[in-house]
C-alpha cells in the first residue's frame, strides 16, 4: 500500500474503533415505503420523503416531459446559459407558495445555505446560530468569514444576551454609514435531528428589537407543517419579520435542491454574489419540473390528506413511546440511545428484521447522543407502524 492510502486506512480506523465509520448502503430499488437492500425488502424510516412523493408518478412524469423538452443536462450556470423555463416557473411558485416577492433555486440545500450565509455576511458582520442548526448552515456562517457565535438549542435568554453584544459591537464597528455591520439570527424551523421547533415568534420578537435580521431554514418543515404545507415561518405570520426564508426541494417535495425565498432585492443580490449560484451547473430541467409538481400536490387538496395521513401516524407512534415521546409532534422521531455502539447494535438488530432506522451519529449530533431517528411518511400503512412499534418493544425502546 502506498503512503497516500496508508494514511487513508488508518484514519478510517480510528473512526471504526470510534463506532463512527459509516458505510454505504446499496439500495436496488426506488426510495419509496419499501426498498429493496441487499436482496431483501426493507420498510423504510429513514427517508425524509415525508409526503410520499419521491417515487410519484405524477413527479416522474413532469420529470420525464422537461427532460424529452429541455435535455438531460442544463450546460452551464444561469448566469452564463440562462434561465431555462422550468427554472423560472418553479421560482414563481415558490415564491407564491411562500408568500415572498421571488425566490432562488440551488443545486442543493447545502448550497443554498453556503451560497446565502456568504453572500449575506461580510467578516466585520455577526451571525448568532442555534447550536443544533444543520451543517449547511454552520458552515456557510463559518465561510462567510463574520464572528459566529452559538446560542444553546431554543434558548432565548442567550439569544437575548447575545443579540445584545452582538449589536453594540456591530455599531461600535461601524465605519461605512452606506453598509455598517449587521447580525444575522439563524435557526431552522423543525429541527432535523431533534424533530423539535424553534420559538419562532419569540425569536422574530428578538432579533427584530435589536435590530437584526432573522435567516430560517425549513428543510423539514416546507411541505408538511402549516396551511398547504407553507411552512412555520408561514403558520406564525412571520413572513415579513424572516427576511432569508430557506427550504429544500428534496425531502416533502419529492426532488432535489435547496432554494431561498424572500425579497426581489435579496434575490437578486444572491443572484449577484452566491457563489453557490454563480459557480455551479444550474439544476437539470427535469429535478426543477418534478420539484414544482411537488409543490402543485403539497399545496393541494391531496397534499393536506397525506399530511393528515402522516400526522395519524406520527400520534400513533407517540402513544407507542408514552413518557419517551417527543414533546412535540413531528414526523422525525429520535429515540435516544446514547452510546454510539448501541445505536449501531439496534440499527442493525432491526434491520435483520426488515425495518430501516438509521443510527444518527457524531458529528450529526453530539458524541454520547447517538439515536435512531425515525422518519415516518405518508405512504407507510399502518402495519408498517405495528411492526416497527413491536421491534422497538423488543428492544425496550418503547
Ligand atoms: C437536508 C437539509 C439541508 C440540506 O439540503 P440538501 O438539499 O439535502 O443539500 C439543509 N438544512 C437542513 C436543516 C436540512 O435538513
Amino acid at each position: 500500500m502506498n503512503e497516500f492510502d496508508r494514511v487513508m486506512t488508518g484514519r478510517l480506523a480510528r473512526l471504526e474503533a470510534a463506532n463512527l465509520r459509516r458505510n454505504l448502503r446499496r439500495v436496488d430499488s426506488a426510495p419509496g415505503r419499501t426498498v429493496e437492500s441487499g436482496g431483501r425488502a426493507l420498510i423504510n424510516f429513514s427517508s425524509n420523503d415525508y409526503l410520499g412523493l419521491a417515487n410519484d408518478s405524477r413527479l416522474k412524469a413532469s420529470a420525464s416531459r422537461a427532460t424529452e423538452t429541455f435535455g438531460a443536462g442544463s450546460g452551464a450556470s444561469r448566469l452564463i446559459s440562462g434561465t431555462l423555463k422550468p427554472h423560472a416557473e418553479l421560482e414563481a411558485r415558490l415564491a407564491g407558495f411562500k408568500r415572498t416577492e421571488a425566490a432562488l433555486v440551488f443545486s442543493s440545500g447545502m448550497a443554498a445555505a453556503m451560497g446565502t450565509l456568504g453572500a449575506l455576511l461580510r467578516p466585520c458582520d455577526y451571525v448568532l446560530i442555534d447550536r443544533l442548526a444543520h451543517a449547511s448552515l454552520v458552515d456557510g456562517a463559518r465561510f462567510s468569514g463574520a464572528t459566529m457565535r452559538v446560542f444553546a438549542h431554543n434558548d432565548l435568554e442567550q439569544l437575548e444576551a447575545r443579540l445584545a453584544w452582538a449589536a453594540a459591537a456591530a455599531r461600535s464597528g461601524s465605519k461605512d454609514g452606506n453598509d455598517p455591520p449587521h447580525v444575522l439570527v439563524v435557526t431552522e424551523s423543525l429541527f432535523s435531528m431533534d424533530g423539535d421547533f424553534a420559538p419562532l415568534r419569540e425569536i422574530a420578537e428578538l432579533t427584530e428589537r435589536h435590530g437584526a435580521w432573522l435567516m430560517v431554514d425549513e428543510a423539514h418543515a416546507t411541505g408538511v407543517v402549516g396551511d398547504e404545507g407553507r411552512g412555520c415561518v408561514d403558520a406564525a405570520g412571520l413572513g415579513a419579520a424572516v427576511q432569508v426564508q430557506m427550504g429544500t426541494l428534496g425531502k416533502a417535495l419529492g426532488s432535489a435542491g435547496g432554494f431561498i425565498a424572500g425579497s426581489a432585492a435579496l434575490i437578486q443580490c444572491l443572484v449577484n454574489q452566491a457563489r453557490a449560484f454563480i459557480f455551479s451547473t444550474a439544476p437539470p430541467a427535469s429535478v426543477c419540473a418534478a420539484a414544482l409538481a411537488g409543490v402543485e400536490i403539497a399545496a393541494s387538496e391531496d397534499g393536506a390528506a397525506r399530511r393528515q395521513t402522516l400526522f395519524e401516524h406520527i400520534e400513533r407512534l407517540a402513544s407507542a413511546m408514552r413518557g419517551g415521546a417527543p414533546r412535540v409532534r413531528s414526523p422525525i422521531v429520535p429515540i435516544l440511545v446514547g452510546a454510539e455502539e448501541k445505536a449501531m447494535t439496534v440499527s442493525q438488530r432491526l434491520f435483520a428484521k426488515g425495518i430501516w432506522v438509521p443510527a444518527i451519529r457524531y458529528p450529526a449530533v453530539a458524541r454520547g447522543r447517538a439515536r435512531l431517528r425515525v422518519s415516518l411518511s405518508a405512504a407507510h400503512l399502518s402495519k408498517d407502524l405495528d411492526k416497527l412499534i413491536e421491534a422497538l418493544g423488543q428492544e425496550g425502546l418503547v
